[in-house]
């Protein structure tokens, strides 16, 4: 199986700590960190992906609007750049090790953060990310190999 994954849910997946829009989001989004973690491929695509399936059962659900697209578009392009590799509709992705600790590295330092720019989640992200990463919930255990263990889970 594959996770269907927006660009810009390739940031917001390094600072998930469980928290999120309601229960239903976190008990989603915490069954597909750690699909991520166990090494899972991302196929990336265009609007609504895996993460954000339950808000698109509530009313008006943001995950449409330009705002959202725009934040894709950025996180794209900021990604891809860094990576080395494309990132659009149809291609799969099998994060390891070092490109998340790439992608950390680079989200901590803002090098990747302007996707950000608007987002209500920021100051969260802010500190999570000032704070070495340690609560996330996808590829925790890559912390522990970079010398970095995990507070809890
Ligand atoms: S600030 Fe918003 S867009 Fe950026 S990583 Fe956090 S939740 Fe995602």
């Amino acid at each position: 199986m594959t996770i269907r994954l927006r660009p810009h849910h390739l940031l917001c997946m390094l600072t998930y700590i469980g928290k999120g829009y309601s229960p239903g989001f976190v008990r989603n989004y915490d069954a597909i960190a750690a699909r991520i973690s166990a090494g899972e491929a991302l196929d990336v695509v265009d609007g609504p992906d895996d993460i954000c399936r339950p808000l698109l059962e509530t009313p008006n659900p943001h995950c449409f609007n330009d705002s959202v697209v725009a934040r894709d578009r950025q996180a794209a392009a900021d990604v891809a750049a860094l990576l080395g590799s494309g990132i659009h509709v149809g291609v799969r992705l099998v994060l390891n090790t070092a490109q998340i600790a790439l992608l950390r590295t680079h989200f901590a330092s803002g090098g990747i953060r302007a996707a950000c720019g608007g987002c209500e989640w920021s100051t969260l992200c802010d500190g999570i990310a000032a704070g070495g990463f340690r609560e996330v919930r996808v590829a925790p255990d890559d912390l522990q190999a970079l010398g970095k263990p995990p507070t809890s889970l």
